[in-house]
């Protein structure tokens, strides 16, 4: 099953790809992650990506798309993935889809989890992440057991950069301009499945596995 989590930074793609990476032992790919990780050890990747990131932009596409595509690549994506945060842009969409085509293969389904601005600079400036293991959690509606340190792993957690409400206003520009039209055009492709993504998240994923069955 390849499946694809659209949404605004915020929407939760992270949170509900993890819960589906789990419940259908699927890899969980977040180019975001990869970047952050890249950053972490200071590889070129992570310095040429950070200059992008940190002011709120996407990292350009020929960067994205080598890294997603030597991602999917791996042996532990033959059943399957479900990819977050990718694609980001018409062009990446157009990539992806090309060389599924190649094999022979296609998306399953490209999950809209839904949320308006309104509620996406209180969810980031709400949420903590771990660098070491990549969780994710909202010191109000998803709160770690311990304030500020990491339940799955023990590290410390961190309020991300670009989560400082100015970069996300520019965040959520670069997204309506950028990674919307997508919504169009995986719906044309007939895979496109919208939730509501307001409400608590396990309902949020009651409605996934409603779709994903
Ligand atoms: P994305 O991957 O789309 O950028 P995240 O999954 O990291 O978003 O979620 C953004 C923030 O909102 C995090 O702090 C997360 O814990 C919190 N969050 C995720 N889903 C919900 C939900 N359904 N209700 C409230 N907060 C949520
Ligand atoms: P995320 O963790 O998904 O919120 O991504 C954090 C940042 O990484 C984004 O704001 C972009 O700067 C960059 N990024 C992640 N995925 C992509 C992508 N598919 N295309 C371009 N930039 C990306």
């Amino acid at each position: 099953m390849k499946i694809i989590m659209l949404g605004a930074p915020g929407a939760g793609k992270g949170t509900q790809a993890k819960m589906i990476a789990d419940k259908y032992s699927i890899p969980h790919i977040s180019t975001g992650d990869i970047f952050r990780a890249n950053i972490k050890n200071g590889t070129e990747l992570g310095k040429e990506a950070k200059k992008y990131m940190d002011n709120g932009q996407l990292v350009p596409d020929e960067l994205t798309v080598k890294i997603l595509l030597d991602r999917v690549a791996n042996d532990d994506c033959k059943n399957g993935y479900v990819l977050d945060g990718f694609p980001r842009t018409i062009p990446q969409a157009e990539v992806l889809d090309s060389e599924l085509n190649k094999l022979g293969d296609k998306i399953d389904y490209a999950i809209n989890v839904d949320v308006p601005d309104e509620n996406i600079v209180n969810r980031m400036s709400g949420r903590r992440a771990c660098v070491n293991c990549g969780a994710t959690y909202h010191i109000v509606h998803i709160p770690p057991k311990k304030e500020g340190i990491c339940d799955k792993c023990g590290n410390e957690l961190i309020l991300r950069d670009d989560d400082k409400p100015e970069t996300v206003l520019k965040r959520l520009s670069v997204y309506h301009e950028q990674t919307q039209p997508l919504i169009d055009f995986y719906n044309a492709k007939n895979v496109l499945k919208t939730v509501d993504g307001t409400v608590d998240s396990a309902e949020v994923f009651g409605q996934i596995t409603a779709i994903l069955g």
